[in-house]
């Protein structure tokens, strides 16, 4: 049996596992890479495999950096089977299409641009067709819990990872041709502990072999209750200065617990008086995705959806869908907050409102999640004091707040407890991780579980 890791590996995007059991021939994700030029330029290199040998793609969940590159394969030849679960397979669907949507606009822009310079038009790197193409791919969905057969002697099972709505990480067990099963634990991304929405990661069973997610693999969260007592802080200075709020938020996951923090804070009659508006029609979607699927979130959650006021529908929340819409918020001066895609400030609609807010003193911008680097997010957060948006030069006056208690992912403590829960496996691999983040965790492995943890290359094949 093979591993050969094909992304994610000592950066944080584009995870992609390839694990070969004799001739069976399983991914693990397939994402794409997000940040950088440099890391986005991976995004047009070979596989690095024949997609059409591959068998199975098995999805963690609907994030692009973990499913952004399913149609890249299925066009290059992959005519296996996508399995996932039901929530994932529906919000691959959604994710996948704003994707191609984006490449074939981006490519739209080069292309003028090369023609003008006499050359060839650029193609992109994936089409709406090919998404639709790659939706016939996907196998009925995996319920949670339960042990499917994918080969003789190979068995899979998806278990909740606490981490987006229907993200599960995997346990993939083979028997075959061994006296001693081998039993291989993929963490996917792992959620943090004590989120509104969804629940907390599951247990995993013990595990010989556990490949492991480090984005935050260096530091602890604050609390829920801080963070939302936080986020009011942030409104209340903001509003008294006279300013807006922005939050450049994923629509997936992030933008809905911040709706739950900020309904949490108006149940309370603590929310300041304002209009927030959730300007991205991928959140607004997603979060009838999660309405749909409200048995996969906690009890108390799903019961108060099916009653009004909830989190995704009360009074001081408006839907923004059309880019007039969009466009209309920037007449309003303060007692706005604004939650916009996308998440690491890379493309959305948040780049206009960063255009005409970001150089405002009295306003305010709200980091809520994951900044990966040669983003202009992190630029933001490292304190720029100016940035580029549109090809104009803006002055950076806001207050920049990074509040990580909202992060979708387990910190330093939740990782530990991850792999002592899979009973001190024999080898760890850590992946979806900057270099200082895999650094820390491995000497944290080392000194708390007395564990050499490997941190996997790009490429990297390892014979088990
Ligand atoms: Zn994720």
């Amino acid at each position: 049996m093979k591993l050969t890791f094909h992304g994610a590996a000592k950066t944080v995007t584009g995870s992609c596992v390839l694990v070969q059991v004799d001739k069976l021939k399983i991914l693990i994700d397939c994402g794409m890479f997000q940040g950088s030029e440099e890391i986005e330029s991976r995004n047009w290199l070979p596989f690095g495999f024949p997609p059409n040998k591959i068998d199975y793609v098995i999805l963690t969940h609907a994030h692009l950096d973990h499913c952004g590159l399913i149609p890249r394969l299925v066009r290059e030849g992959f005519a296996g089977e996508i399995l996932c679960t039901e929530p994932t397979r529906d919000l691959a669907r959604l994710i996948l299409t704003d994707s191609a949507q984006l490449q074939e606009e981006e490519a739209a822009v080069l292309s003028k641009k090369e023609r003008r310079r006499g050359g060839s038009p650029v193609r992109p790197l994936y089409e709406i067709e090919d998404v639709l193409v790659s939706l016939d791919r996907f196998a009925d969905p995996v319920p949670l819990n339960k042990t499917i057969e994918l080969a003789k002697g190979v068995t899979l099972q998806l278990r909740d990872a606490g981490h987006v709505v229907g993200a599960a990480f995997v346990h993939l067990r083979v028997t075959e041709g061994r006296k001693r099963p081998k039993r291989l634990l993929f963490s996917g991304d792992l959620g943090n502990r004590d989120k509104l929405l969804t629940p907390d990661p599951a247990d995993p069973d013990p595990a010989d072999i556990v490949i492991l997610e480090t984005t935050y693999g260096d530091r602890q969260h604050r609390s829920m209750r801080d963070s939302i007592a936080e986020l009011r802080q942030a409104l209340l200075l903001t509003f008294a200065r006279g300013g807006n709020v922005l939050i450049p938020s994923f629509a997936l996951e992030r933008s809905q617990e911040l709706l739950a923090a900020l309904f949490q804070l108006y149940k309370r009659k603590e929310l300041p008086g304002c209009q927030i508006f959730l300007d991205s029609p991928l959140a607004i979607a997603t979060t009838k995705v999660f309405r749909r699927y409200s048995d996969y979130l906690k009890p108390e959650e799903a019961q108060q959806l099916a009653h009004s006021p909830n989190a995704f529908d009360f009074p001081a929340l408006r839907f923004v869908r059309t880019p007039d819409e969009s466009r209309a918020i920037n007449a309003i001066a303060s007692h706005a907050v604004i939650i916009a895609g996308g998440g690491m400030c890379t493309g959305g609609r948040i780049l206009h409102h960063l255009k005409h807010q970001v150089w405002r003193s009295e306003c305010s911008v709200v980091f809520v999640g994951y900044q990966a680097e040669g983003t202009l997010g992190r630029k933001l957060i490292h304190g720029a004091r100016t940035v580029r948006i549109f090809g104009e030069e803006i002055a950076v006056r806001a207050q920049v707040w990074t509040i990580n208690g909202f992060s979708a992912h387990a910190d330093q403590s939740g990782l530990l407890r991850f792999l002592t829960q899979a009973q001190k496996p024999e080898k760890i691999f850590l992946t979806h991780g900057e270099m200082p983040s895999m650094i820390a965790f491995k000497q944290a492995v080392q000194a708390k579980l007395g564990r050499t943890a490997h941190i996997a290359d790009w490429k990297e094949t390892i014979e088990l």
